[in-house]
């Protein structure tokens, strides 16, 4: 395992471009300018005197970006600066290009999770594609023009049992989430990626394949890990059955990423209009779950059921489709899950409920580069910034088709 990045402060290896004022760089960051300057068609940047002017070099302390936020739980999201760490000499600085809007997104940004209190001011975004735009004197794995993606964590211990497991997502210590958790490096409070820059160590940095449909792909970053995971876990094979219940961000994915196992798929949704897009997702069978009289025939089939659904509901009629040894994974609700399951169906069925949360950095790798082989990518809706909020309002009342980025390039673009 590379070493965790705790050395947050001067690295004086870097160089880079960020929306402050111009400073001197240093002899050595000259010629890491240089490399940034040579890159610059490449990066679609600083090519002309005229762009450089308004993207001057500064010095490798830390500095402020723009980004979307809000101060507190019933406020709307707008731009804010914020403070981004140095770029030590393992981190990458990405200039982000497109961040996907999670539903988790929203419960952070509304302080909807009793057990992760959010911390304000709050930048959410954990769907983020960037370009590099700067590396530290240590990192291997990027170099300046790479296109790097970044998912739900940025950091983790390093050393405990799970982390040298490659789950650094159930770290023994906490994962350091990309927004809403405290910077192993500065101590501070992480913000996401509704942002125009952000500094990364390289190992929690995802390579995303060339010629990749970029805005596309960044909600693989979350939505298809999380799906993923538990399919890989359970080991979710061709023929079998697995249904998935919510047809939104991560739902969607689940039945792409399940069609794509040529398993067969049945997805329960609570949304009549959402029908023919599921089947043209790749679900066999479709349920409105609301309809008593439709689950009852299904009884005993599921191999395994992934549940995305925000809310806690009553599952027991879930468990009761699920067949001997089968396993219901919440992935969605994350607050109290609701009581109500019978003992005597589980025992008798040997039927598990189980929990997942997204998964580690090489699995993560591993389902961008199983969609990239496979062209599996999400249904997006592009959005500019200034659009958040009422993607927000569309996704809670589940009218999303599947899941809206944000298209960071085009603000930044507009603004010069
Ligand atoms: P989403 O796009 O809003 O999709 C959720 C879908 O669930 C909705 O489109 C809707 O589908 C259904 N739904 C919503 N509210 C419902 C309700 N009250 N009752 C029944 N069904 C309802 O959300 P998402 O981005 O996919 O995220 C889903 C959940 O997963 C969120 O709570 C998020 O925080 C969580 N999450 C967990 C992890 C993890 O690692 N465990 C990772 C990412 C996200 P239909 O219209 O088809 O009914
Ligand atoms: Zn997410």
């Amino acid at each position: 395992m590379a070493t965790p990045n705790s050395k947050g402060g001067f690295s004086g290896k870097v160089a880079f471009v960020t929306d402050d004022g111009p400073t001197m760089p240093g002899r050595r960051d000259v010629l890491k300018a240089g490399m940034v300057l040579a890159a610059a068609p490449l990066m679609g940047g600083v090519a002309t005197r005229a762009e450089a002017a308004a993207n001057p070099p500064v010095a490798n302390g830390p500095f402020t970006a723009r980004a979307y936020g809000n101060t507190s739980a019933t406020g709307p999201l707008g731009p804010v600066q914020i403070k981004r760490r140095a770029v030590g000499p393992h981190d990458v600085l990405l200039d982000v290009l497109y961040c996907g809007i999670c539903h988790s997104d929203i419960h952070q940004a509304r302080n909807e999770w009793s057990s992760l209190p959010t911390v304000y001011p709050c930048v959410p975004g954990h769907e983020i594609i960037g370009r590099v735009q700067a590396v530290g004197s240590a990192v291997t794995k990027f170099k300046v023009g790479d296109i790097g993606g970044v998912g739900c964590m940025v950091d983790s211990c390093g050393t405990c049992e799970n982390c040298l497991a490659d789950r650094e997502q159930n770290c023994l210590k906490g994962a350091t989430f990309t927004y809403n958790s405290p910077d192993r490096a500065t101590g501070e409070n992480t913000l996401g990626g509704y942002s125009e820059k952000m500094v990364v160590s390289e190992r929690f940095v995802i390579r995303i394949p060339p010629g990749a449909d970029l805005a596309a792909t960044a909600p693989l970053l979350c939505a298809g890990i999380t799906t993923f995971s538990p399919m890989q876990h359970w080991k979710l094979s061709s023929r079998q059955r697995v249904g998935v219940v919510g047809l939104g961000g991560l739902g969607h994915m689940a039945v792409k990423l399940a069609a794509a196992r040529k398993t067969e798929v049945t997805v329960f949704t609570t949304s009549p209009g959402k029908v023919a897009d599921a089947r043209r997702l790749g679900a066999h069978e479709v349920v409105l779950w609301s309809d008593t009289g439709a689950m009852k025939p299904l009884a005993n089939r599921f191999d395994l059921l992934i549940s995305t659904v925000p809310e806690a509901y009553p599952m027991q009629p879930f468990m009761d489709l699920l067949a001997l040894d089968g396993t219901l994974v919440n992935v969605g609700a994350l607050n109290q899950l609701q009581g109500g399951l019978i003992g005597m169906s589980m025992a008798f069925g040997r039927k598990s409920l189980a929990g997942s949360v997204i998964g580690g950095v090489a699995e993560t790798q591993e389902v961008i580069d199983y969609c990239a082989a496979r062209n599996i990518k999400a249904d997006v809706e592009l959005i500019r910034p200034e659009q958040i909020n009422q993607a927000f309002d569309r996704v809670v009342s589940k009218n999303v088709r599947y899941r809206f980025v944000i298209d960071l390039a085009t603000g930044r673009k507009q603004r010069t």
